[in-house]
Order: C-alpha cells, then structure tokens, then sequence
C-alpha cells in the first residue's frame, strides 16, 4: 500500500529539472546523497536513475582509498563525453563533485576536469543549491572550506515521500567527523574534526522518519559511538543513551548503529545491548590488526588483548551478537609475524562478516610518510589469505542459522513473484517464500537454507 502511494508521487512533472545522483562509499555517503537529493528537490529537480535524461550530474565520492578516488576522475571523462553531445543538442548538462574527493582534492579535480561546475565539501553540503543556482549564471564554484554553520540546521526537513519510496530502513546520521587520527585514514582530513548532533535534531528526524513509515533505524557516525550530547535535563549523554531514548519512541522497531572504535565501546552502549529488544544483535567493531606493534604504528590506542576483552565483555551480556570487523594488510611495516597475528585474532573472535582491505597510502596521512612498505603483492597474498579464512567464518555463521526461527523486516518484493525480501537481526538479506506479507511487517520465519550473501526462509 504505501509502495503505491510512493510510485504515484515519484512520477515526473512537467517542466522539472532532472538530476542523477551517483553515490560511492560509505553509508554515510548514501545518507547525504539522500540529503542532497532533498534539498534539491525544493529546487525543482526530480531525481532520475538515467545519467543520459539528467540536466545535473552529481558525483558523491569517497576518498579512503587510491581506487576509490581514480574512479572520479574516469567518470569525469565519461561526463565531459556527454556533457559534449547534450551541447551539440542544445541542451544543458550540468555536473557536480561532492563527498569526500571533492573536499580533499577540489583545486586538482578543478585543473584536471574543466567539465565540472560545482565542488562540493561534505561540511557544506547545505550550499548545493544556491552554489548550482550560481553556477547556472556562469560561476565555477567551489566551496571546500570547512562550514561553521550547522548543516543540518539549513538542510530541508526530512521528506516524507521520499522517505517512504525508499524503503522501511533507514539511515540517520548522528555523529560526523573524527579526532583519532588513526595513521592510515583520510576521514580526519576530509570530514574534519568530530561533531555530534544534538539530541532535539536527532528525535526530531527519528519521528520524521517514523511517520513516514521507517521501521528500523541505524544511527551513522564516522566514530558513531564517539557521539556525545545531552539529555533532556542537561545531563551529559553517550551513544549509549541516546539508543535507551529512541528505543522508547513508538514507531521505531529496531535499532543499529555503524561504524564504532573499540575505544569509544562504553559501559552504557555494552548495557544497552543487554537491555534494548530493539537493539539488533549485530556489531560492526574495526580492529584493523591482530598485532600490537601494528596496532600501535596505526594509532589505534588499543592492544589485540584489550580488543579480545571487549568482545568477551560484549558476548557475556549479549551471547547471540554477530560480529563484523575491518581489517587492513600491508600496513608499512608488517611483517609475516604481525600478519599471523592477525589471523590468530580473527581465530580467536570470530567473525560473521568483515570488510578487508590492502593498505592504500593517502597523501597527507602519516603512513604514507612511514618506512617499510609491504609490497603490493605481498599485501595482495595476505588479503587472499585473511579473505579465505573470513569466508569460513561467514559461512559457518550463516550455516548455523539454519533452522532457527527468527525475526524478520519485510522489506520489498523479492525478484520472483511468490517472494518477499526482508533483513535479519543480524543484517544479512532473508528471502522469503510468502507472497502477500506486507511491507514493514515484522514476521516470524524459519531459516531454510543460507546461500552466498544470503539467507532463504519460510514463514514459521
Ligand atoms: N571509523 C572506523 C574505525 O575506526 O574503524 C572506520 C571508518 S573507515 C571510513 C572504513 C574502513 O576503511 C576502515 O576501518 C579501514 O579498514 C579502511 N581504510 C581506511 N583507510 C584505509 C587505507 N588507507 N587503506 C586501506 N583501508 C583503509
Ligand atoms: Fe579513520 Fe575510523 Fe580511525 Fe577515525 S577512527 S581516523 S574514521 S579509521
């Protein structure tokens, strides 16, 4: 029913302009693309999924590793092609850079891509209609300096059409920025310095979202659990608490929150996985490395021992937690030694799914300045091997649910017609054979079968 009420209000007007978002990284550059999205929407552009109808092409982009940010500039040669041919026709073609790349690299992205119009940090998001509106009257704009402003505060309200065509999960970003400085990561460059919202914003989006339909939530931070503000008496609050108070909010169903630092884990966020029904059982904790010396070298301000201790601390109060990770090979200075490390520590935690990744030095980061850089091949052979033995874990994780009966969000329709997809308390995708379960429901199924990246079920 409210897929309907969604496809109707998607439909183009007459007259309108169109834009074509093209979004890389991270959840919270698909929350801002969504932000974006809105805010240009209040400026008549309707969003379109075909680059070739678009008269604004934007390109949200991620700069945390070489490759990510190299497709820039290739998609940016596949523009300028089209922005050519939508000339030749007469017709306007519009192109902005935002994200991570843009704030990193705006003056090089400018000399190297004479085809872009607007540059765009992510502090400043809010701009992006008024810089396109000068850049329509011929202004090449670029606007990268960090905002003082509140974003937020000038961004539109959440919208609830579109809230509702995309779906019945939902991002909510709480906490920006980063102060660890870790030696391998741009963040601390590209985002700046940690920024948490205040607890007013944050409930107000919530019930935003609520009333358009969201029934799980995932709070997004760059350090997420670095968040920090206060509760309704002043008093000061943490990540913890913050999920104890929108866990009382009718409306929101379930809970996650991504991305989190060891060290940032407190008393209350692990309690908090004990208490909260609504907190899904499924923890996404970087340790980056299993050995102490690399852990050190990469300013992690935590030992393998500690990382392990959390863990146990966190299983003891919540025993069913899925654990997720990232890790990194070929840090500069990583021996043969620290890499078994690392395998000895997944070994020991366990892991139901990972993100990893072979080291990619960034200019302006310390690591790149550092001695010792493993070479490619040999960061190449590591990560086949600590990839193989992450494919075990997640693949026995996921066989054992076989079987069990679980919780599940119905999400959209499945690719055939008597199926449903719906998400578990444990993130994975669950394919349902059920034909008219509703969406947003929260059904009880019966694990029949794990595939690959997914899990098969029928109704219990
Ligand atoms: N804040 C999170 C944390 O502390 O673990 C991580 C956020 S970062 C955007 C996502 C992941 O990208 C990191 O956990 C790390 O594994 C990976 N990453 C960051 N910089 C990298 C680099 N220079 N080379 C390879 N992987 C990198
Ligand atoms: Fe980057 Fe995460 Fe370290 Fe911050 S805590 S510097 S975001 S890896």
């Amino acid at each position: 029913m409210d897929q309907i009420v969604a496809d109707k209000i998607s439909q183009p007007l007459a007259n309108t302009k169109k834009v074509f978002v093209k979004t890389y990284g991270c959840q919270m550059n698909v929350y801002d693309s969504q932000r974006m999205t809105d805010a240009l929407s209040e400026s008549g552009y309707q969003s379109t999924d075909t680059v070739e109808d678009a008269d604004l092409v934007l390109i949200n982009t991620c700069h945390i590793r070489e490759k990510a940010a190299e497709k820039v500039y290739s998609q940016l040669g596949r523009l300028r092609k089209l922005k050519e041919e939508r000339a030749l026709q007469g017709k306007e073609m519009m192109v902005g850079v935002a994200g991570c790349v843009a704030q990193a690299e705006g003056a090089e992205i400018a000399r190297r891509a004479p085809v872009v119009d607007v540059i765009i940090g992510p502090t400043t998001y809010h701009r992006l209609p008024d810089a396109i509106a000068r850049a329509r009257n011929g202004e090449r704009v670029i606007e990268t300096d960090y905002a003082v402003e509140d974003k937020f505060e000038y961004l539109p309200q959440i919208n609830r059409e579109k809230t509702l065509a995309r779906g019945v999960s939902a991002f909510l970003t709480v906490q920006e920025g980063c102060d660890k400085f870790c030696t391998f990561c741009v963040v601390p460059y590209t985002r700046g310095s940690e920024v948490s919202r205040p607890l007013a914003q944050l409930v107000e989006e919530a019930k935003k979202l609520v009333d358009a339909g969201v029934r799980e939530v995932t709070l997004l931070g760059q350090n997420v659990n670095a968040w920090h503000g206060h509760g309704p008496k002043g008093e000061a609050w943490g990540l913890g608490d913050l999920l104890y108070h929108l866990s009382d909010m009718p409306g929101i169903e379930r809970l996650r929150y991504t991305t989190s630092h060891p060290r940032d884990m407190d008393e209350m966020l692990i309690n908090a996985h004990r208490d909260l029904r609504k907190l899904m059982p499924y923890l996404h904790l970087p340790v980056q490395s299993g050995s102490d010396r690399i852990l050190k070298a990469m300013n992690r301000r935590h030992t393998a021992v500690e990382y392990i201790a959390l863990i146990e601390k966190i299983r003891a109060v919540r025993p069913d937690i899925a654990l997720s990770g990232d890790f990194i090979t070929g840090f500069p200075g990583e021996t043969d030694a620290d890499f078994e490390d690392t395998l000895k520590l997944i070994e020991t935690v366990g892991y139901a799914s990972a993100f990893s990744f072979k080291y990619s030095a960034r200019p302006g980061t310390p690591g790149a300045e550092m001695k010792d850089h493993v070479p490619e091949s040999v960061k190449a052979e590591r990560l086949e091997r600590l990839q193989a033995l992450l494919m075990t874990q997640q693949t026995a994780f996921q066989h054992s649910l076989v079987g069990q009966t679980v919780e599940v969000l119905v999400e959209k329709p499945g690719r055939f017609d008597n199926q449903m997809v719906g998400r578990s308390p444990w993130l994975l995708p669950v394919i349902i054979d059920a034909k008219d379960t509703r969406i947003g429901a929260i059904i009880t199924a019966r694990i029949t079968k794990a595939g690959s990246n997914s899990l098969h079920a029928e109704i219990a």
